[in-house]
């Protein structure tokens, strides 16, 4: 083990955790994590708890037991899964981790492997004496199966291990680059998330023969005029408290800024943006609305018969403040009564949108780091559209941000697109960057008094 702190070991583990290629397609027998629990082991020399619930499908965690029992406790819990990638879309192999230009490309180079090198060689540090260690337990959880819900991964922690991640604060995803606006700069973090309210859609009817379709319910065109409709008709708006806190942080023109924090005109403001950055455009649209997408449609068996069934997957994501009985109003309002009657909604997943407090220790912690990295302690609280395994944490009130510390080699929107998408990559520096930032925000955890 060196006796230094050398950040260049995280862009070393990110390239080796890329390459271990932890593809999670959904299906339980993909993932195998276990090769990049054992990329970790080795790297830390120490063996952890591994938790391994469907073989392959492992997670490991650390405790460093802290010197003052009463002290608040700090979990860092990154995942080791990544979504898959298309070979052919890309500059690089996906899975090569090629470093280039300054850059590490590869599936996971953002999401978020870059934050899992960074947490991991931060937790060597601090096993090794290379940091000041605070009073409380620092738990290291790196885990399974993030991009497919987390029931191998944290889910499976929180609800049958809850002994092994027992904690008071959670840092995890997501992470992004300094915004600029006219006061100065300020710090993403990610405190909030939407609440996937997902529904199976199914529509019945009469089956008979193709050959004479009169006077008969076809289930599939029934279903069809159903999306066809959600489809065509606007998502409902929301100005949430929490897009009013953070919207001003975007350094937008002053005019768009005004009109995306009014309902009405929220609409408008998202098609101007959409002009000249689709994807920034399409994230306000996530921050501002309850999206309604419908992605799967199964219905019919054969070419001539008239079917009896058909479903549709909708993946349905609800703001802070609204529930099931909003996306009920809805689609009773879009569909009309007749139509929504003749079609049953079944949850496939029923959770509302879930955010953190702005404020308290480890709030004060990530602010100290940023004035101590940045030069300001502004922090844009942020919600991300997506799920992340936050939301455990979240659920038992516990408060978990995301943040991490970018060069300026990717914009905010530029990022956005990475996530999931083609040429993901990351600059060396943001990940030498993320990984002094983490380890200061530790330190100025452990040195805050009082408040717990
Ligand atoms: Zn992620």
């Amino acid at each position: 083990m060196s006796d230094e702190r050398h950040t260049s070991e995280a862009i070393d583990l990110l390239v080796a955790l890329i390459r271990n290629a932890c593809v999670n397609t959904g299906d339980p027998t993909s993932g195998n994590e276990i090769r990049s629990v054992r990329t970790v082991q080795e790297y830390l020399g120490m063996e952890g708890t591994v938790v391994e619930p469907v073989p392959g499908r492992a997670s490991v965690v650390y405790r460093l037991k802290g010197f003052d029992p009463s002290a608040p406790a700090l979990l860092m819990i990154p995942h080791l899964d990544v979504v898959p990638a298309d070979d052919a879309e890309w500059t690089h192999d996906p899975f090569g981790a090629v470093r280039a230009d300054g850059f590490i490309w590869g599936r996971g180079a953002v999401d978020m492997l870059n934050l899992t090198s960074a947490m991991v060689v931060v937790f060597k540090w601090l096993t090794a004496g290379l940091m000041a260690q605070p009073p409380g337990d620092i738990i290291l959880a790196c885990v399974a199966d993030e991009e497919a819900g987390g029931v191998l991964g944290a889910r499976n922690l929180v609800d049958n291990h809850w002994d092994l991640v027992t904690c008071d604060y959670v840092l995890t995803e997501v992470a992004g680059p300094t915004l600029t606006t006219s006061d100065g700069v300020a710090l993403p973090v990610t405190v909030a998330e939407k609440g996937p309210m997902w529904r199976k859609a199914t529509a019945t009817g009469t089956p008979g023969h193709g050959s004479q379709p009169y006077g008969r319910d076809n289930a599939v065109e029934t279903l069809g005029r159903a999306i066809v409709k959600i489809a065509g008709s606007d998502q409902p708006v929301r100005v949430t408290e929490q897009w009013l806190l953070f919207v001003d942080y975007l350094g937008l023109d002053s005019d768009v800024t005004k009109m995306l924090k009014d309902p009405d005109s929220v609409d408008s403001a998202i098609e101007t943006v959409s002009e000249y950055d689709i994807a920034l455009a399409r994230w306000i649209h996530a921050c501002t609305h309850m999206t309604l997408s419908t992605n799967v449609v199964e219905g019919g068996t054969k070419i001539n018969m008239i079917p009896d069934t058909a479903h549709a997957d909708i993946d349905i994501r609800l703001l802070p403040g609204q529930d099931a009985s909003d996306v009920d109003d809805h689609l009773r309002k879009v569909l009309g009564p007749d139509l929504f009657d003749e079609i049953t909604f079944v949850p496939v997943l029923d959770m509302t949108a879930n955010q953190s407090v702005t404020s308290g220790r480890l709030w004060n912690a990530i602010g100290a780091a940023a004035e101590h990295h940045l030069g300001t302690s502004r922090l844009a609280p942020i919600m991300t559209p997506v799920t992340t395994d936050a939301r455990f944490f979240r659920e038992r009130g516990i408060p978990s941000y995301g943040v991490g510390l970018f060069d300026d080699t990717a914009t905010f929107s530029q990022m956005l697109a990475m996530f999931h998408g083609i040429d993901e990559r990351v600059s060396e520096v943001s990940v030498q960057r993320t990984t002094e930032f983490l380890a200061t925000v530790i330190e100025a955890f452990g040195s805050q008094r009082g408040e717990s």
